[in-house]
């Protein structure tokens, strides 16, 4: 017997031993909290720099001013919600992440727009000459407006191609890279602000404050985006020991690496895998655990939906991986109740799965509900009867398509139906977009409070 096929043959479960130190989280109200302050001081800077206001002109450039402080201040802080600091990662979780940050970009770049629409007005009332010649002069004379100009451009580039209209219609990978240029932007805007800002001219507290945030940002980004999954891959030395086909384009791939322990990984968390392979290289996709982390191995499990997942089948043992993570906040930290209900829907089954055996609950206190529109398609049936058995947990497939059950079975009362003290669980969800609504909904109608749904989204 091979290695690859001992390994992947071995009991999912840990050895026993020294457990890992548990992993810092932030929580996601002290980090809008701490958001929130900056942007306050944002306007103290403005406040402190203003003695007074007069006239027309000057209400419009100040207004300029603050707009134009808080863009600054927005954009670095769009780029931080993005360089996967752990504890961030951990307590707020990617998904939410990313939804902060897509609605943070739109208000930043409309405070942008804003900041060079009420500027180049302003002047012009002050100077009384039109907006035209006014927005002239300012290119031409004032030091780096013009690499400001096209940084802003370039944001409201990515803005473009990042609104929902938009973003379906292009590649993934050209999307994430044309997202790129926002560095590029910050790095083209940044002496603008302390050319032409009057908060920075004069303020030498403020601009080290304000270029020790930037810094911070930019050294975050090199260290967590860069820097920590090259070393990683270095110490860990993942590689594909097997792959095995689970359902109807559903295989499982087994990672083999050294020390895995240290990366405090959970189930219920992901991560970011580039296959060395040909082909598969240049693209890193998110895939959840879907058993609990081992000392030397985790296992994902992937449905082909597209050119990269659909090559992952054909992975040969001993290929060569990165890994970057662990990510993700659905994890048994975000517990609150001692009875949990699991939900998934199709492949979002796969940080279920693992959170199904890992998660501490007494025999009857768990319950999985998994929605498939084909037994044929049900992923893991084996191993979710034995973990079942084994947790003396309950396990609910429900199959079939809307039209063959007459409906959602999981909408219009139908939980509560199942579970009548459904408010007492805590729920992990993970599904397609439009089940997870749906099972919100009824969840939130049935009185389960926010705090207490834990989900996941495949798609950010
Ligand atoms: C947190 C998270 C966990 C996931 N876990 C699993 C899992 O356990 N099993 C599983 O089968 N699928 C999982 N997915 C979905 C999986 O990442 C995508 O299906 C996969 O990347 C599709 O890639 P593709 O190139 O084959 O398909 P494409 O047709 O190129 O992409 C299909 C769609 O997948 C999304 N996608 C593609 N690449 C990425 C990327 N790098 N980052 C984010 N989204 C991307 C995009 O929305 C894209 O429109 C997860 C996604 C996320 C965000």
């Amino acid at each position: 017997m091979s290695t690859a096929t001992r390994r992947r043959d071995a009991p999912l479960t840990n050895p026993p031993g020294r457990l890992p130190r548990p992993a810092v989280r932030a929580r996601p109200r002290a980090v809008l909290g701490v958001i929130g302050i900056g942007a306050a001081v944002a306007v103290c800077l403005w406040w402190h720099g203003t003695p007074s206001l007069h006239g027309f002109g000057d209400l419009l450039t100040n207004a300029g001013r603050i707009t134009g402080l808080e863009a600054g201040y927005g954009v670095i802080v769009l780029v931080a919600l993005m360089a996967r600091l752990p504890p961030v990662e951990r307590g707020v979780g990617a998904d939410r992440l990313a939804r902060w940050h897509a609605m943070g970009g739109k208000y930043v770049i409309g405070l942008i727009v804003a900041h060079a629409l009420l500027t180049v007005w302003g002047y012009a009332v002050t100077a009384h000459t039109s907006v035209t010649s006014q927005a002239w002069t300012l290119l031409d004379s004032y030091p780096d407006v013009l690499m400001a100009t096209g940084a802003g451009l370039l944001l409201v580039m990515v803005g473009i191609v990042s609104a929902r209209a938009v973003r379906p219609r292009m590649r993934y990978e050209t999307w994430y890279y044309l997202h790129f240029y926002t560095y590029l932007a910050v790095a083209l805007a940044f002496s603008h602000q302390f050319a032409d800002g009057a908060e920075f001219k004069s303020n030498a507290a403020a601009r080290g404050a304000w270029s020790a945030l930037y810094i911070a940002v930019a050294a975050a980004i090199v260290w967590y985006r860069f820097v920590t999954p090259a070393r990683q891959a270095a110490r860990h030395k993942y590689r594909v020991l097997s792959v095995r086909p689970e359902a109807p384009g559903v295989v499982s791939i087994m990672i083999g690496g050294r020390g895995l322990s240290a990366l405090r990984a959970e189930s219920g968390q992901f991560f970011r895998w580039r296959f060395l392979a040909r082909g598969l290289w240049w693209t890193s996709s998110p895939y959840s655990l879907s058993a609990p982390p081992q000392r030397d191995r985790l296992r994902i499990t992937v449905k082909a939906s597209g050119d990269h997942s659909q090559a992952l089948r054909r992975l040969k043992p001993g290929t060569r991986v990165i890994a970057e993570g662990p990510y993700g906040a659905m994890t048994s930290a975000a517990r609150r109740r001692s009875k949990v209900l699991l939900i998934a829907g199709g492949v979002g089954i796969t940080p279920l799965r693992a959170l199904l055996e890992s998660l501490p609950a007494a025999p009857g206190d768990l319950t999985l509900i998994y929605r498939v529109s084909s037994m044929r398609d049900a992923v893991f049936r084996e191993e979710l009867k034995q973990l079942a058995d084994r947790r003396g947990a309950k396990v609910w497939f429900v199959a079939g398509s809307r039209t063959e059950l007459d409906g959602n079975p999981l909408a219009d009362g139908e939980l509560t139906r199942r579970i009548p003290d459904l408010a007492e669980h805590d729920v992990y969800l993970c599904g397609p977009p439009g089940l997870t609504a749906a099972v919100t909904r009824e969840l939130l109608d049935a009185g389960v409070r926010r705090r207490h749904i834990h989900h996941e989204s495949f798609k950010f």
